[in-house]
């Protein structure tokens, strides 16, 4: 089982585990699901992205962030909406090396972790 080859999906950042069917195109998959493929990262994802490295910029050595406080500098009134991806920016950040989340101070894994995370840099 857990030699089967992995990448992350570019859209929601979880683990993409090797499966049968893609034997053939295993290197074009990108996304995990029909869902992260008809939502391909956009501005407002990336605007996310950009928005945790910063606040994680002004924070001491090893401060968190909570996902909401980039909600709020991204979306404004709006930032609920923003909630699930910039939980996502935050799985990519921490495919791309950059960062970690974490839960009641613990490194967890972005795939698994379910309720309230943080987000401190890498
Ligand atoms: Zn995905």
């Amino acid at each position: 089982m857990n030699d089967r080859p992995t990448k992350d999906c570019e859209r929601c950042g979880r683990v993409i585990t090797w499966r049968k069917k893609w034997e053939r195109n295993w290197d074009a998959v990108r996304f995990c699901s029909d869902r992260c493929r008809r939502h391909r990262p956009g501005p407002a994802d990336l605007q996310l992205e950009a928005a945790i490295l910063g606040l994680l910029a002004r924070r001491p050595r090893g401060g968190t962030i909570c996902p909401s406080e980039a909600a709020r500098a991204v979306g404004g009134v709006a930032w609920r909406d923003l909630m699930e991806p910039a939980r996502s920016a935050a799985r990519r950040l921490v495919a791309a090396g950059k960062a970690v989340i974490t839960q009641q101070g613990r490194v967890v894994d972005p795939s698994a972790a379910r309720g309230p995370i943080r987000v401190r840099s890498a």
